[in-house]
């Protein structure tokens, strides 16, 4: 389903993004060369033995973009259509997302090339320990600190950190967040993306004067993010009238019972054949239509590129909340800023992810652990600050909260960097 996608370099549209703030900013040369590529790309051939006795080898990537304000911090994403250009653009959107939160973190992320639905788990556990043994020296709770991202989770984090302390011979839960419970998580961690996502729109809504009660909401993508995101919404009265996944998409006008959704997601892994256990949803022939419903917000939290100059066009939503990393294209983001759609970036509404992420690493560090309260209440002081001070940036420099959000994040990692200095 995703070759079909807008095949347009994620991370050119990434740097893009960037160019315009540093052109408001008017940053010089040495300044952008400091802070816009990456620093360490690295790749690696993960040999894994199958099931079956036979060997497969796997693509992996890890994307060092920048350390100026702290250790490497980003997911690590299993996917089939994974590329070097993607990983790239997820590390750079990674170090602005965390200076516009200011947390003391850099920017990074990994990727493997793999269909985990083709594998048992024994085969991906094989393949998470290598590819985390092979990149060892890269990785550590003061260096580079991976999460999960599309297709990794908790499980996925306990391999890691069981590879890493067992090669450090000690405990070592910091170098991985987004981990079980029982092995030193947060609590908050898994609906943390979702929830920063709804405070988000929470203030977007106050900006506007829009009602949330009632706001008719289209999701796309019903994994960890959009899945949670839905489920906030419906609870803060808003109306879910459409949502997909890889499989298929549905609509129900009257509003989709969403946790009976959800509860369906969970059993299944999946949405397809929801229409047959929940009689009020429709299938939606063309799933790209959920794009273009009506509805007064729309969640992209599924993959970039999602909306285009070819699709935005019809977008009728008043707001937009990236719950995914990249989900609008530069084109799509000028052509729905002439229509005067209010569009929460990426790098600041899914932010609470790696907010919480933050406190899990806290935690570990400390070794004292909070109660969900207390995780919650700091992560909406933390989005609730971000979002403020991107608006009034935004009310200060005229333009739009993209490019506010990237002037804030870059003045903070342009700060860093220079006071750092140059090392040899
Ligand atoms: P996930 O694997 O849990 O879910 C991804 C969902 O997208 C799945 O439901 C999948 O079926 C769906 N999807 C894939 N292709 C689709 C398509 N063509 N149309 C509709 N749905 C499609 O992943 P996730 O963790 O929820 O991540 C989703 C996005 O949010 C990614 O861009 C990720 O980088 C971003 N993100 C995630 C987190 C996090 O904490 N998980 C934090 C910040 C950003």
């Amino acid at each position: 389903m995703r070759g079909t996608f807008d095949r347009t370099s994620a991370f050119e549209n990434a740097l893009r993004q960037f160019d315009r703030a540093a052109r408001m900013l008017k940053l010089t040369r040495n300044q952008i060369a400091v802070i816009k590529e990456p620093r360490r790309v690295t790749e690696v051939q993960l040999p894994v033995q199958m099931d079956d006795g036979s060997i497969e080898v796997f693509t992996g990537y890890r994307v060092q973009h920048n350390v100026a304000r702290g250790p490497a911090k980003g997911g690590v994403r299993f996917h089939p259509d994974v590329t070097l250009d993607e990983v790239k653009a997820l590390a750079f959107w990674m170090t602005y997302k965390c200076a516009v939160v200011n947390i003391p973190m850099g920017g990074g992320k990994g990727g493997v090339i793999v269909d985990p639905k083709k594998h048992s788990p024994a085969e991906m556990e094989r393949l998470c320990r290598r590819y985390f043994a092979e990149m060892i020296d890269l990785f550590g709770g003061n260096r580079d600190i991976p999460a999960p991202d599309v297709n990794t989770g908790p499980q996925v984090m306990a391999w890691f950190m069981d590879t890493y302390s067992m090669h450090q011979q000690e405990f070592l839960p910091e170098v991985v967040t987004g981990k079980p419970l029982e092995l030193g998580g947060s609590l908050g961690r898994e609906t943390a993306t979702a929830d920063g996502v709804t405070i988000c729109v929470r203030e977007a809504a106050r900006h506007l004067r829009m009602d949330l009660g009632g706001a008719r909401v289209a999701v796309q993508g019903f994994g960890n993010v959009g899945s949670y995101t839905a489920l906030d919404l419906h609870r803060e009265g808003c109306k879910v009238v459409a949502v997909s996944d890889e499989t298929g998409a549905f609509v129900c006008e009257e509003g989709i019972d969403v946790g009976k959704l959800h509860a369906y997601a969970q059993r299944h892994r999946r949405l397809r054949g929801a229409e047959k256990a929940i009689r009020s949803l429709t299938v939606l022939e063309n799933p790209a239509k959920l794009l273009e419903w009506d509805v007064d917000i729309l969640v992209p939290a599924a993959l970039e590129n999602q909306v285009t100059k070819e699709n935005a066009p019809r977008v009728r939503a008043r707001l937009i909340a990236e719950g995914a990393n990249g989900p609008l294209t530069t084109e799509a983001d000028d052509i729905l800023d002439r229509k005067k759609v209010f569009v929460i970036p990426d790098i600041l509404c899914n932010a609470g992810g790696v907010t919480v992420s933050y406190l899990e690493w806290v935690q570990n560090r400390m070794g004292y652990y909070w109660s969900a309260r207390r995780v919650y209440e700091d992560l909406d002081e933390i989005m609730t600050s971000a979002f403020r001070t991107v608006l009034e940036t935004s009310l200060q420099y005229k333009v739009n909260l993209r490019i506010a959000a990237f002037i804030v994040a870059i003045k903070r990692v342009t700060r860093a960097a220079e006071l750092r200095g140059l090392y040899a």
